[in-house]
């Protein structure tokens, strides 16, 4: 009758999974452990066949229902059970029942038997009283405590459970685990697949916790789709887990939908953390993953909270450090075959003071990830601007500029419009104004932002390919973009084992650039060999620390300046 997972659970449900040993129990004794167990208690049960006619209820059913036929008893009963995600073998969570003494919350197990082909026998639903007046103190606390869509704990509720949790086991030695789970997108799946569709993924995924974890793990949902669970070290075992989570996602994951689900989790040795404390951690470690993987675990180290800090000053003072001017531009000069200087690439500094200097790489992905990249750029085009309107009626009036677009500056503003309002409000020649697209960007969004390309160009702008190489479609992409430059990445000329490898990919990148009628910079060019050897292969530009490394606005003009070395001399 039962396979040897639903000997398991039902021992579980009925507080006997600890006495399993290696002497598992037979079939008859469970049976009648069963019915031992059923009789004593208030549980209420219902058996279904495969067909879902009922074929067994006990008096409890009959009672909780207020019927006295079989037939009665199957239409209540579906009426008011929540069937989704019927398919799962195994499921429990609770509901409230509204009978003619009030609203009760009810916790309800469902086991689905099958046959060894896996099509359905019988359906077993176990229904336990957990609070049995809703409208009473009892009931006001239970909804103070739990979360109405799932059933679990809601945030106050995981919290004070934890915190009891903790002061009864502030002594023991054990470690613990906090795990805060995640479902990637999960704001996109509500809009674009509707709410409905969102709350049942996450009913679906607080049944399966629920049905999984042990009786003295804590859990609940904190807010949206972040699940909370609180493992002691004796229960964590991270293949149950990723079990669990591929489960979740095979009973969710459709030809409309596929779910990625990532989990942070908190390791601490004593409970001496409160459990906001916990959750933080949890919650860094979970969104320091980047990756795209299906199922994607972090663990908390240090490191990310260092991380997690700085990633907040940068976001709490950025819009003041720009209403003050802390972001410059540095520029870096770009040379052309004879070396001699062309133009330059604009790269912004974050001036704090007169000394403090930091370097993009320290705020840029973090403005990039919190959508403030878009006021910066927007900022450094004007800065850009602002210099070639100055320099049209000096010595420097033949230089461009050369300013990047970052991949998400598409997603927040008209590029388009704010590039050409940023031309025409310093009536500068668009064609000084060159426009760096990363290959990600392009890869992002391909059709809308080779249409962009387009309309730029015939308002005259140059548009450069920057990173060139260093992504993962770059030469299907050189096919649909129509580009006027090539920026080779850096990657190219670093010292490595495959030195001569990357010579020849130098080479013929350069050869086919050309043969598609653009124009090669490149970046990064160290020592005179180099430059020497890019030379010979046919390379049109040259940046890099050999010429200048990213200076000041006031360096560079002094450093280039004619007038200023004239006078030097003199
Ligand atoms: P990028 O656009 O690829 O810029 C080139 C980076 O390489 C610059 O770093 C530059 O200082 C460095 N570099 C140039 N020549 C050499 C060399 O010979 N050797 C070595 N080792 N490095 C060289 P920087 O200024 O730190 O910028 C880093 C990145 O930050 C930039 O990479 C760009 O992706 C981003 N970035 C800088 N300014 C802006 C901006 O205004 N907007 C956006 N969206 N991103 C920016
Ligand atoms: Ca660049
Ligand atoms: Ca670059």
């Amino acid at each position: 009758m039962f396979n040897d997972d639903a000997y398991f659970r039902f021992g579980n449900l009925i507080g006997y999974r600890d006495s399993f040993t290696d002497t598992a129990l037979t079939n008859e004794k469970l049976v009648a452990l069963l019915q031992q167990a059923i009789k004593s208690s208030n549980l209420i049960l219902v058996c279904f066949d495969d067909k879902n006619r009922l074929t067994y209820a006990n008096a409890r059913a009959f009672e909780m229902f207020n019927v006295t036929s079989s037939e009665s008893l199957e239409k209540v009963f579906f009426n008011w059970i929540e069937t989704y995600s019927s398919n799962l073998e195994y499921s429990n969570w609770c509901q409230v029942y509204e009978s003619i003494d009030g609203e009760k919350v009810f916790d309800i197990t469902c086991q689905h038997i099958k046959s060894a082909e896996g099509k359905l026998r019988s359906s077993i639903y176990i229904i336990d009283e957990c609070v049995s007046n809703v409208s009473g103190r009892a009931g006001a606390l239970y909804r103070q405590m739990h979360d109405p869509l799932t059933g679990l704990l809601n945030r106050e509720g995981f919290c004070h459970v934890v915190e009891e949790y903790r002061n009864q086991h502030k002594l023991d030695r054990g470690a613990h685990y906090l795990i805060i789970t995640n479902i990637r997108d999960f704001k996109l799946i509500n809009q674009i697949h509707g709410d409905k569709f969102g709350d049942s993924i996450l009913k679906t995924t607080g049944r399966i916790i629920k049905s999984l974890l042990y009786a003295d793990d804590i859990y609940g949902r904190l807010y949206a789709d972040k699940f909370a669970i609180l493992v002691p070290e004796k229960n964590f075992d991270k293949a149950m887990y990723h079990s669990m989570i591929n489960l979740i996602r095979s009973q969710i994951t459709s030809e409309k939908h596929v779910l990625r689900l990532q989990a942070g989790v908190y390791k601490m040795d004593t409970m001496m953390d409160d459990v906001s404390a916990m959750c933080d951690r949890a919650m860094i470690a979970l969104n320091s993953i980047k990756s795209e993987d299906p199922v994607t675990f972090a663990f908390y180290d240090p490191e990310m909270m260092k991380k997690a800090i700085t990633e907040k000053i940068v976001v709490t003072h950025f819009e003041s450090a720009l209403k003050n001017g802390e972001f410059r531009i540095y520029l870096q000069p770009q040379m052309n075959q004879h070396e001699e200087l062309i133009g330059c690439e604009a790269l912004v500094r974050w001036k704090k003071d007169d000394i403090t200097v930091i370097p993009p790489n320290a705020f840029i992905p973090v403005l990039e990830k919190s959508n403030l990249i878009s006021h910066l750029d927007a900022y450094v085009w004007e800065l850009a601007a602002v210099k070639l309107r100055e320099w049209k009626h000096t010595e420097f009036r033949d230089l461009y500029i050369s300013v990047n677009i970052s991949p998400r500056d598409m997603e927040f503003m008209d590029v388009y419009e704010v590039i050409t309002g940023i031309v025409k409000k310093y009536d500068i020649d668009p064609g000084k104004l060159h426009l760096e697209i990363t290959e990600t960007a392009i890869m992002r969004n391909p059709a809308t932002v080779s249409e962009m390309i387009l309309r730029l160009k015939d308002d005259g702008f140059i548009i450069e390919i920057d990173d060139f190489g260093s992504g993962y479609s770059s030469l299907n992409m050189l096919k649909d973009i129509r580009a006027d430059v090539v920026k080779i990445d850096m990657g190219f000329l670093r010292k490595s084992e495959n030195e001569d490898r990357s010579r020849i990919i130098l080479d013929s990148v350069i050869y086919m650039a050309k043969r598609l009628g653009m124009y090669t910079v490149t970046e990064g060019v160290e020592t005179p060999q180099q430059f020497r050897e890019l030379n010979s292969m046919g390379c049109d530009v040259y940046q890099g620390y050999l010429y200048s490394k990213p200076v000041s606005i006031m360096d560079f003009e002094k450093k280039y300046s004619r007038i200023y070395k004239s006078e030097k001399i003199i």
